[in-house]
């Protein structure tokens, strides 16, 4: 199955990632993590990116299409994978549209994960974030058993530098002015799964499944 999770920062897309890839064995590529791995690597393409992370806003569509295509086209995405947190923009959408037909690949639908503005600068000023597997966890929302640790791996936990009041005040303008209109892009070709996400973590999960069959 090949699904992309979409979403306003903080709705909760890493969270679910996480289980439902488990879930439907795929492969989960987030973009954001694959630009905060290219940081932590020190690489060109990292400090290129940082620059527009920590002021949040989006990474320029040809640097995220082209290390988006490099991904799909390697060999554990065969099985299947969600895309988390690309395509942003309807440029990306587009390349995306054509990109997948010529690897011989379809897209089976589209989760949407709907969250009222009001409710995501505390979920994303209260997140923090396993160093070593990107596990997301919150300080009130989805605590991790041992403060400071993730429940899954005993890594540490820390703030993206991102998670601030002034960064995510940007990224929520940048989502709603650039993102959002990518919603009845994918309703308009019948791919969009609509998710009520202002519920707890296990109901929207199986919301997100039952979407799914
Ligand atoms: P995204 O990947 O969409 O930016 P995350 O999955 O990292 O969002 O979730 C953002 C924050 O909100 C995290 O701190 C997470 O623990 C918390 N969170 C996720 N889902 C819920 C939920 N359904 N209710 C309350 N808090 C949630
Ligand atoms: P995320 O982890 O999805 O919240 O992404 C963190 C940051 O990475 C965003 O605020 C952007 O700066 C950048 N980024 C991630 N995915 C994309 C994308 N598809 N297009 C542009 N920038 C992106």
């Amino acid at each position: 199955m090949n699904l992309l999770i979409m979403g306003p920062p903080g709705a909760g897309k890493g969270t679910q990632a996480e289980v439902l890839v488990k879930e439907l064995q795929i492969t989960h590529i987030s973009t954001g993590d694959m630009f905060r791995n290219a940081i932590k690597e020190g690489t060109e393409m990292g400090k290129k990116a940082r620059e527009y992370m920590d002021r949040g806003e989006l990474v320029p569509d040809e640097v995220v299409v082209g290390m988006v295509k490099d991904r799909l086209s390697q060999p554990d995405c065969a099985k299947g994978f969600l895309l988390d947190g690309f395509p942003r923009t309807l440029p990306q959408a587009r390349a995306l549209d054509e990109t997948l037909p010529s690897m011989g690949i379809k897209l089976d639908g589209v989760i949407n994960i709907d969250v009222p503005r009001e409710r995501l600068m505390a979920r994303l000023t209260g997140r923090r974030v396993c160093k070593n597997c990107g596990a997301s966890y919150h300080i009130l929302f989805n605590p991790p058993q041992t403060p400071g640790k993730c429940n899954a791996c005993g890594g540490e936990l820390y703030q993206r530098s991102d998670d601030n009041e002034e960064a995510v005040a940007n990224r929520l303008d940048v989502y709603e002015a650039q993102t959002q209109p990518l919603i009845d892009y994918y309703k308009e070709k019948g791919l969009l799964k609509n998710i009520n996400g202002d519920q707890e973590i296990g109901k929207v999960l199986a919301d997100i499944l039952a979407s799914l069959k």
